[in-house]
């Protein structure tokens, strides 16, 4: 038995997913989002797996372009951002990386640098997700400006959605419709993200750029409304204690759980140590045995406890999913009152990663 809590990888699962992008937005070339150390599930090797895939990659930062290229692979990488501080404007170009353009301040040191190839750049317009972009009105002055400019190659255009995974919101309505009158049939621009992917929207543009998706999670609360997605990750540990407890007696830090009767709890080694979230309330799902246990008590560092009721032959050393195909990483993410891309991005290094 090792104390070790591991995330299996489930490498043919991510293929299944994208190729799920592929049929619901057929044609599209797809940019996997592989931002966050591909959403903790590790950029490098995530990166590879897809190769073959996909047409391009999109990251947040430099830190997580360089290695793309570093270890040979020379697709388009869009960095979502764009380049933070205008120094970063030579390794852009020497390479051959994509630039969000979202500022006006970004256009400016295009304008004043002097680099030995034109930056690819994706002109982002914010058509109502109120984050990054320039506005519906200044859009077309900052595309004149930057197909001026020699450092600048091609340009396309790009908008985020705010709320794609809410299929009765109607700002996604109004979002696609000020896109589509912009890019105005033009091909070069990209608008869906997984939510608009899954749900098949017009993509007004060849680029779609899934991320959650990517990785077997939905977007969605009701994901009958697109078809199934594999699960990548599956997160365990190990039942390290198993005791019976009298009624009434506490369970873990402060006492948060009190035993409603004498019954068996066990302790798995998983806590926000690894980023399990802390704040993951009594009753959130775990499995042990086929069978759900809920999780009772306070999150610590190294550990969580579970109410072993429903699988009282439960040994020292069984195996407790955290998420995986059931509980799903969505499930988990709801009992917690957060979504499955937090879940995932904040497992430590602690967590042992083993690609199958
Ligand atoms: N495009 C942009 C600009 C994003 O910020 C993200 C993720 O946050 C994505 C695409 C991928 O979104 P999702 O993971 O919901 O598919």
């Amino acid at each position: 038995m090792s104390r070790v809590a591991r995330a299996t990888i489930r490498l043919d699962a991510l293929h299944h997913n994208l190729g799920v992008a592929r049929q619901q937005i057929p044609d599209a070339n797809v940019m996997a989002v592989l931002k966050a150390d591909a959403y903790g599930h590790g950029l490098l090797p995530v990166a590879h797996e897809l190769a073959a895939a996909t047409d391009g990659y999109a990251v947040s930062c430099l830190e997580e372009a360089l290695p793309l290229r570093l270890a040979g692979l020379m697709h388009r990488i869009i960095l979502l951002e764009g380049f933070f501080d205008a120094d970063e404007i030579p390794v852009f170009s020497a390479r051959r990386l994509d630039a969000v353009i979202h500022q006006p301040w970004q256009i400016e040191a295009l304008a004043e640098a002097d680099i030995p190839a034109p930056i690819d750049c994706w002109l982002k317009v914010d058509t109502g997700m109120g984050r990054l972009g320039f506005s519906p009105d200044e859009a077309a002055d900052a595309l004149a400006r930057l197909k001026s400019l020699p450092a600048v190659g091609t340009i396309r255009w790009m908008t985020h959605l705010a709320s794609a995974d809410e299929p009765d919101n109607p700002l996604t309505g109004v979002q696609t419709e000020r896109f589509g009158a912009m890019v105005d049939g033009a091909h070069e621009a990209s608008l869906p993200n997984s939510a608009a992917t899954l749900r098949g929207l017009e993509p007004y543009g060849d680029w779609i750029r899934p991320g959650i998706m990517l990785y077997g999670a939905s977007p969605f609360e009701d994901t009958s409304v697109h078809p199934p997605l594999q699960p990548v990750m599956t997160l365990e540990a190990a039942l390290v204690s198993v005791k019976w407890l009298p009624a009434g007696h506490g369970v873990g830090y402060g006492g948060r759980f009190a035993c409603p009767e004498a019954m068996p709890v066990g302790v798995i080694s998983i806590g926000y140590g690894d980023g399990y979230p802390r704040h993951a309330p009594d009753g959130t799902p775990v499995l042990i045995a086929g069978q759900r246990c809920p999780l009772i008590g306070r999150v610590s560092m190294d550990m969580v406890m579970v109410d072993l009721r429903n699988v009282p032959q439960a040994r020292v050393g069984d195996r407790a999913i955290l998420w995986g195909s059931n509980p799903r990483a969505t499930a988990v993410a709801t009992a917690c009152g957060t979504i499955s891309y937090e879940l995932f991005c904040r497992l430590t290094p602690r967590v042992e990663r083993v690609y199958r």
